[in-house]
């Protein structure tokens, strides 16, 4: 598989390399290297019987190639989940970029890595994920229509971010419909790991919803200007885990959930935004429905960005609440199944979204 030659910056620039790789389960796995830019890259269709592959670039220094594919691979198959759970008609794909985000990106590299998705020819549609900024993604755009996500002023859905606490919202209502038999939140104590772009939209709608916040984030900075903007509480990123509330939502990295931290957990409901909170999926599942601890399943509560990217930008209509709501219905009938079959919550999200793929 030989990339075309492509005029670019008035000069012709060699063929990209393009090789095809393989991974069981995975319909399309292609690298790229572009000697003129230094663009080394990968992308991965997981699956795409429900619709075109849409997932996130991702720019980051991998140490190896298996470290990158591993990634690639991982987040791609999330991405199918993340769909088909929500109802969307899309698949699931990813790409990641080789190289550090702060000192090796450039308006070539992010031109070539236009053009290789331009060459899968609308299989994959990108959006943006770590390391790459929506201005990013306008640069890329000049290069190939399938690009999500791009800035208002550009034409596109904007931020996803506020979309995503929405979601998380509806999956915190559910959960505490579930958990605690109440629907509202008023007076709840919920605290925030990680107050980002996601973690403060959620913070901003808790807070009207008259939930008592305590937040945390290593980023000093965040955490004061959520704390003044709100009056909210804050705790050390170390002690987050043992605060007693009666709901925990990480909202920063993957992992939050793993072998150092789930004992120490207690609060009756985890229900955050962050990608892969349970480091060790199976075994942390399981832990979590033995202590009667309610896991709200990661993909299914933060797919409010991806529905947002969905309606708005490829169905082409305004509102995406209708199908954010969803979220609400979509956890009840997870939390449902596990109670029917005794198993945690991420395994039946797991097979009532393997259902829908089949
Ligand atoms: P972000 O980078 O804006 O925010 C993450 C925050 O977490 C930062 O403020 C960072 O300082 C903080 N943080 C990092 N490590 C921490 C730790 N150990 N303890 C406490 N705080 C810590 O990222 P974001 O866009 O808000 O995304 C947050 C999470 O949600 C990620 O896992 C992301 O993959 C996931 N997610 C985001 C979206 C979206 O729309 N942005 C959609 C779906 C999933």
């Amino acid at each position: 598989m030989k990339g075309k030659v492509c005029y670019y910056y008035g000069k012709v620039s060699k063929p990209m390399e393009l090789k095809k790789l393989k991974r069981p389960g995975f319909e399309e796995i292609v690298s790229c290297f572009d000697s003129d830019s230094g663009l080394k890259a990968l992308i991965a269709i997981h699956n795409t019987r429900l619709g075109p592959a849409l997932g996130g670039i991702r720019m980051f220094p991998y140490r190896s190639e298996d470290e990158a594919l591993q990634d690639v691979t991982a987040l791609a198959k999330a991405m199918t989940y993340k769909a088909a759970a929500a109802h969307l008609k899309l698949g699931g794909g990813k790409a990641v970029i080789f190289g550090d985000p702060l000192t090796q990106k450039s308006k070539p590299l992010l031109r070539a890595m236009g053009r290789f998705i331009n060459e899968l020819k609308g299989r994959y549609i990108s959006a943006k994920d770590a390391g790459i900024t929506t201005a990013d993604l306008v640069e890329i755009s000049q290069e190939t229509q399938f690009v999500t996500g791009l800035p208002e002023a550009s034409g596109g859905s904007g931020d996803p971010s506020p979309w995503t606490a929405l979601g998380i919202l509806e999956g915190i209502r559910a959960s505490v419909r579930e958990r605690l038999g109440r629907n509202d939140l008023t007076g709840l104590r919920v605290v925030i790991q990680g107050i980002g772009a996601v973690g403060f939209s959620l913070a901003e709608l808790l807070h009207r919803e008259k939930a008592k916040l305590i937040l945390a984030d290593v980023h000093r900075k965040a955490l004061e200007r959520a704390q003044q903007r709100l009056g909210a509480e804050s705790v050390s990123a170390e002690s987050v885990y043992s605060v007693e509330a009666e709901i925990f939502s990480p909202c920063a990295l993957g992992g939050a959930i793993n072998n150092q931290t789930v004992s120490k957990l207690r609060s009756p409901i985890i229900a955050g935004g962050a990608n892969n909170q349970l480091a060790d999926e199976l075994r942390h599942d399981q832990e979590l429905f033995q202590r009667g601890i309610l896991y709200a399943p990661d993909y299914i509560v933060n797919a409010g960005g991806l529905i947002n990217i969905y309606v708005q930008d490829i169905l082409k209509e305004k509102d995406p609440m209708p199908w954010i709501k969803k979220i609400h219905e979509t956890l009840l009938e997870v939390f449902s199944l596990s109670k029917e079959r005794g198993i945690g919550t991420a395994q039946a999200a797991n097979q009532m979204t393997e259902e829908i793929l089949t």
